[in-house]
């Protein structure tokens, strides 16, 4: 029965359903790669039957799609639009656009014309690993011949769009009616695999079951690379590390978040003494290269990989003699026998798709190569198309501008509560990656996502500062922000009742460990390719100390005094290292709310009035004053080092 409401139509709930569960599993589908459809009638308002192909949006994920993500369009127009000798990406897309039948719904899929031309209503298309092994070999289309007999249709690769679309149309014309009744599938060679049914489940098990028919023949003609590996890697400094991430992220323009990976997998690959050979091939299917780029860079030679993108780029041009500009020629991708494989993106989660896309190539890489004739990717020609294709571009743009601090690395003290768990938040907010580190264990998990790394540190270990941030680098390739953070307060004492312990621990967590911290990182800020940005957090204490604060007071003092002096030696090296001064910010780890009420009845003040005494009347919030921390990391400030602001709400001692 027909229906105007999409969240009623059974069969769009069944593609949705099997959309995902493909979607669900990283050997058939790696993100937003696949795409899938559902042919329905649909009721237009005044009541008219519409027949609709319901598609996957562009670029949207199959395993968290739901039917918000799917576009419904006029089935009649895109089999017109399938009669056209040639159509152009812009005028497909537009006439895609067009033929929409909600103009709020998604761009279509680039693929949305294949799915008019198959007259079956449910379709599923991936780029499987066990398709893409058998595709990338010598002769592929007589192996999926063999393989599968009549029941499937090889298609030998064109680009994808209205050209694939456009042939397909024709092979399935030229098809005798018997054949074209026997056919559950589509092998695309070079690219994956299009299975159809009447319903949903059907189109699902055909896909898993000639999936399986090919990791069969695989396993039996090709052994799984085995589980040996060579022993670890061995260490490589920070230093090491972040110098690569400058020289990177100097090609690419700006910085980039740069992953290392050491993985047995991995360990394995990059000792295989012809690691250059095999790897220049190309990718799986040509949707990975706008995430990994056509090859990866073998060694540490980043310029020469520059330099040899950029020329195959304009001899490219040349070819296809349109306009079209040059991404930027840093790899994605870096394979190295004693560094193991380092995966770059503009932000972390950029960073592990490259990753992951690469996890997945490795293993066909080394079947085809060690057991099956070799493995044949497309020629540089196709894949320079899609990499330069506009819709494939326009998967990778966001309607968003790129946050003020994407591709940066800060490492914040302190970062599992009060100002510093408040900087970590803007810090991600503003697109940086964050390795925080605290003593308490809530650290660990303080923020989710791929764009922190949260260490349990003791501050007063030296050890332990250099290992957090030696696994951070390790993260996100380098650092370029560093926010001290961490301290402590200590009860108030008169200074004829302090006791040396007291007096000493105080400076140890303050003062001590920030000058350790301070001599680890500095070789890693001297290589950060914007400029490295240090924010210490010290008190309005240091110039309006407080009675009974004299370890406090004194130990901030020290701090500002250290920070003054890293100004000066730092500013050759491009660091710029600025304070500030907070005070009264009572939601953090220092005030408990009985000392908030011991201290606000010492002056006989309510505690709403204690905490608002300041000039301005506000109350400062850890959120506050992480604002002004970021604000101080960011380009605003570029010019500026060796500052101390005050973030008090205005204080009549310090004016
Ligand atoms: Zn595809």
């Amino acid at each position: 029965m027909p229906t105007t409401d999409p969240g009623m139509d059974p069969e769009l709930l069944a593609c949705v359903d099997v959309t995902r569960r493909l979607g669900a599993d990283p050997s058939l589908v790696l993100h937003g790669g696949g795409n899938s459809s559902v042919k329905t009638t649909t009721l237009d308002i005044t009541g008219r039957s519409i027949e609709t192909l319901w598609i996957k949006g562009s670029g949207a994920d199959m395993a968290s799609i739901d039917v918000g993500g799917f576009t419904p369009l006029r089935l009649e127009r895109l089999r017109e639009l399938l009669s056209l000798d040639r159509l152009d990406d812009e005028t497909m897309m537009r006439e895609l656009a067009a033929a929409r039948l909600d103009p709020g719904a998604p761009a279509a899929s680039v693929e949305t014309l294949l799915h008019a031309v198959l007259p079956a209503r449910q379709i599923l298309h991936s780029h499987a690993d066990a398709i893409v092994t058998l595709t990338n070999l010598a002769e592929p289309g007589r192996l999926v011949d063999e393989l599968y007999g009549d029941e499937v249709l090889a298609i030998p690769y064109v680009m994808p769009g209205f050209q694939l679309g456009r042939l397909v149309a024709d092979r399935w014309r030229a098809l005798d009616p018997g054949h074209a009744a026997r056919l559950t599938a589509l092998v695309l060679l070079n690219h994956g695999l299009v299975t159809f049914g009447e319903t949903a489940d059907q189109a699902y098990e055909r896909h898993l079951a000639l999936v399986e028919r090919a990791t069969r023949w695989l396993d039996e003609h090709a052994p799984r690379p085995d589980g040996a590996a060579p022993d670890e890697l061995p260490g490589v400094g920070p230093v090491v590390l972040a110098d690569l991430r400058r020289r990177l992220s100097s090609v690419a323009g700006r910085p980039l978040i740069v992953r290392r990976h050491t993985d047995p997998a991995t360990r394995r690959f990059v000792a295989r003494p012809d690691l250059a050979t095999i790897t220049a091939h190309g990718p799986l299917t040509p949707d990975h290269v706008i995430r990994t780029k056509r090859r990866p860079l073998v060694g540490t030679d980043v310029e020469a990989f520059a330099a040899a993108y950029t020329a195959e780029f304009e001899a490219q041009r040349a070819r296809v003699d349109r306009d079209v500009t040059m991404l930027d020629p840093a790899p994605r991708v870096i394979l190295d026998p004693r560094l193991g494989a380092l995966c770059a993106g503009a932000t972390a989660r950029d960073a592990d798709i490259a990753e992951d896309i690469w996890q997945h190539t490795m293993p066909v890489i080394e079947r085809a190569e060690d057991h099956l004739g070799g493995y044949r990717s497309l020629p540089a020609d196709d894949l320079f198309d899609v990499e330069y294709w506009t819709l494939e571009q326009a998967k990778l743009r966001s309607d968003r501008p790129a946050p003020p601090l994407r591709g940066l690395v800060a490492l914040v003290t302190g970062a599992a509560s009060g100002i510093g768990r408040a900087t970590a938040a803007a810090l991600l907010d503003q697109g940086a990656a964050v390795i925080g580190v605290d003593l308490a264990d809530g650290v660990v998990d303080a923020f989710a996502g791929p764009a922190w790394v949260g260490c349990v540190v003791d501050v007063r270990d030296p050890a332990a500062q250099r290992a957090a941030l030696a696994r951070g680098v390790e993260a996100f390739g380098g650092v370029d922000i560093v926010v001290v953070a961490a301290g402590v307060f200590g009860a108030t004492r008169p200074i004829a009742d302090l006791a040396a312990e007291d007096w000493r621990a105080m400076f140890a967590v303050n003062v001590d460990a920030v000058a350790d911290l301070f001599g680890i990182v500095h070789p890693i800020l001297a290589v950060s390719p914007v400029g490295g940005r240090v924010v210490v957090v010290a008190s309005k204490n240091v110039h309006a100390p407080g009675p009974g604060a004299a370890a406090y007071s004194a130990s901030k003092a020290a701090l500002t005094q250290l920070a003054r002096v890293a100004a000066l030696e730092w500013a050759a090296d491009g660091i710029r290292v600025n304070q500030v001064h907070p005070d009264a910010v009572f939601d953090t780890g220092l005030w408990s709310d009985e000392l908030i009420r011991e201290r606000a009845g010492r002056y006989g003040l309510s505690v709403e009035a204690y905490k608002r005494r300041n000039l301005l009347g506000r109350e400062i919030t850890a959120a506050a004053v992480a604002r002004g921390i970021v604000a101080l990391c960011g380009d605003d400030f570029a010019m500026t080092t060796g500052a101390q602001v005050s973030i008090d709400g205005g204080n009549e001692r310090t004016l």
